[in-house]
C-alpha cells in the first residue's frame, strides 16, 4: 500500500491517469525516470529545486560528454567494485548499447573516442537535453523548477518551497534522484541525507570520488613554478598493486585529473584506514630500472644534473622538479639510487579535496535500504535512484550510464509495484 497521505494543499494538476507520480531531481537520473513513467501513461510531475533540470549534466558536458563506454560490457559491468552485483540487473536491462541506441532515438549521433569511451558527435550535452526536455513535455511530464523538496509533512505528503511559498503535495509514489554531494551549486548538495536519516535509513556518508587529493604542502618553488603542469605519459601505483598509465596534474596543493581519479577511491580507502596513503610514480613507465640506470651513469662531465636528465632521459620541466621535491641530495649522486627514484617516486597524501570538488560521490543510500524494485523498504511508495545510491564508479562514461539505467529501473520497479497493489487491493489507495 502507498504511505498514508494527506489531501493536498496545493494539489498536483488533474491526473489523465489514476496514478500520481512525483520525481524529485531532474538529473540524468530523474529525468530518465520520468520518461519511462510519462511513456507508461502516468501523470509525472517533476520538482527540482534549481531555475532549470540537468544542469550537472550539462557541466559534465563542457569538457566533452563522455556518456558510456565501449569496452567489452563483462568488463564495464566490472566497474562498479563492490557494488558491481547490485548494479548488474540494472545495467543488463539498459545496457551501454541500449543507451547509445536510445541517444540515437533522440537524434543524436556517437561515437566511440579511441579510448572506447563513447561521446554523441558534438561532444556536448545541450542538443541532446534540448530534445530530451521536447520528448518529455510531449509525453505530458510536468517539469517545476524552483522547487525544493523538503521532506514530509505529518500526514505523508510531500513539502516543496519554492517561490510561491511552500506547498503541500500528495502523490501516489514518489521517486527521489537528488544527485550526490558534489557541485552544490548545481543543485546536487546532499541535503536530503537527512531527511532520509530522519525516517530510519542508514545513509552511507557522501564521500569525494574521483577527486584530487592534498600532500603535506609543496614546496613554494614548486607551487609557483608547477602548479596546473600535467605529468604526461606517467604510471600511478598504490604499493603492492598494478601500475596505471595515464596523466594527471599537480595542483597548489596536491595532485588531480584522471590518473588519479582512477586510482582515488582505493586512495581514498587507504587514507580512512591508516590515515594517509602513499601512492608511488613512474616518471618513466616505458624504460627499464636498469635501463634508467644505465643512462644516467654515462659520463656528464660539467653539465648539471638537470641538463644530465633532460639528455639522457628527457626528463625535464615538472617530471625533473617533481623528482628533485621528493628526493634528497643522495639520491642525486647515485645513479641506481635515482634510477629507482624515477620508477617509484613516493607521493604522500593526507586527504582527498573537498566534496563539493570531486566529479561524483560515494555512499548514499544502501542497496540494502531497498527492494528489487529500488523502493525504500520502510518508505513504501518511496523509489531511488542515481548518484545518491551507495555505489561509484571511475570517470569514462560509468556514472552516467549507471544514473540512466538506475532512474529506468527504479520507475520499471514503481510501475511493478503500482501493478502489484492494483491487483490486490485495487486502486487508487490515497485520499
Ligand atoms: C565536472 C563534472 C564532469 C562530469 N563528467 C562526466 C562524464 O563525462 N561522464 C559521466 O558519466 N559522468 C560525468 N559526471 C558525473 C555525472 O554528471 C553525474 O554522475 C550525474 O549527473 C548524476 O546524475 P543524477 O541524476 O543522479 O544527479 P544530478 O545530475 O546531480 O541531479 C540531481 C538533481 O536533483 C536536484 N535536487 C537535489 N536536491 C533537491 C531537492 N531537495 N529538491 C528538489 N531538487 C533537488 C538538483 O537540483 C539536481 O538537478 C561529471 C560530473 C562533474 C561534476
Amino acid at each position: 500500500m502507498p504511505a498514508p497521505l494527506a489531501c493536498p494543499v496545493a494539489a498536483m494538476p488533474q491526473p489523465a491517469s489514476s496514478f500520481r507520480v512525483a520525481v524529485i531531481g531532474g538529473g540524468p537520473a530523474g529525468l530518465m525516470a520520468a520518461e519511462v513513467l510519462g511513456q507508461a501513461g502516468v501523470n509525472v510531475d517533476l520538482y527540482d529545486a534549481m531555475p532549470s533540470v540537468g544542469r550537472k549534466f550539462l557541466l559534465a558536458g563542457v569538457g566533452g560528454m563522455n556518456i558510456t563506454h565501449a569496452e567489452d560490457y563483462a568488463d564495464f559491468a566490472s566497474r562498479y567494485g563492490e557494488r558491481a552485483g547490485d548494479l548488474r540487473p540494472l545495467l543488463d536491462a539498459f545496457s551501454p548499447d541500449a543507451l547509445r541506441e536510445w541517444i540515437h532515438g533522440l537524434g543524436i549521433d556517437t561515437f566511440v573516442g579511441s579510448s572506447g569511451r563513447v561521446f554523441p558527435t558534438d561532444m556536448k550535452a545541450a542538443p541532446l537535453l534540448r530534445a530530451w526536455l521536447k520528448r518529455l513535455r510531449e509525453s505530458g511530464v510536468q517539469l517545476h523548477t524552483r522547487q525544493r523538496w523538503l521532506g514530509w509533512d505529518e500526514h505523508g505528503a510531500l513539502r516543496i518551497a519554492g517561490p510561491q511559498g511552500e506547498i503541500r503535495v500528495a502523490a501516489d509514489a514518489t521517486l527521489l534522484a537528488l544527485g550526490g554531494g558534489s557541485w552544490a551549486r548545481l543543485g546536487s548538495d546532499g541535503a536530503w541525507v537527512p531527511l532520509l536519516h530522519d525516517r530510519g535509513i542508514a545513509i552511507a556518508p557522501l564521500q569525494p570520488a574521483n577527486c584530487g587529493f592534498e600532500v603535506a604542502g609543496w614546496s613554494e618553488h614548486l607551487r609557483e613554478k608547477f602548479a596546473g603542469a600535467p605529468l604526461k605519459t606517467v604510471s600511478l601505483a598504490l604499493p603492492g598493486e598494478a601500475p596505471r598509465k595515464g596523466e594527471f596534474v599537480l595542483t597548489a596543493t596536491g595532485i588531480e585529473g584522471s590518473l588519479v581519479y582512477a586510482l582515488s577511491a582505493r586512495i581514498r580507502e587507504a587514507i580512512n584506514r591508516d590515515g594517509t596513503a602513499t601512492v608511488l610514480l613512474d616518471l618513466l613507465p616505458d624504460r627499464s630500472q636498469a635501463q634508467i640506470a644505465d643512462a644516467l651513469a654515462r659520463p656528464r662531465g660539467s653539465q648539471s644534473m638537470a641538463k644530465h636528465l633532460h639528455r639522457q632521459l628527457r626528463l625535464d620541466g615538472v617530471k625533473a622538479g617533481l623528482l628533485r621535491e621528493l628526493s634528497d641530495a643522495a639520491t642525486f649522486q647515485d645513479p641506481q639510487a635515482l634510477a629507482a627514484a624515477i620508477k617509484a617516486l613516493p607521493i604522500r597524501l593526507l586527504r582527498p579535496r573537498p566534496l563539493d570538488e570531486a566529479i561524483s560521490s560515494a555512499g548514499g543510500v544502501p542497496f540494502e535500504a531497498l527492494d528489487a524494485n529500488l523502493m525504500l523498504r520502510q518508505l513504501p511508495g518511496v523509489f531511488c535512484a542515481g548518484e545518491m545510491l551507495d555505489w561509484e564508479a571511475p570517470t569514462g562514461g560509468y556514472l552516467l550510464t549507471a544514473c540512466f539505467a538506475s532512474g529506468r529501473a527504479a520507475a520499471e520497479g514503481m510501475l511493478r509495484w503500482r501493478r502489484d497493489h492494483e491487483s490486490l487491493a485495487g486502486w487508487p489507495a490515497r485520499c
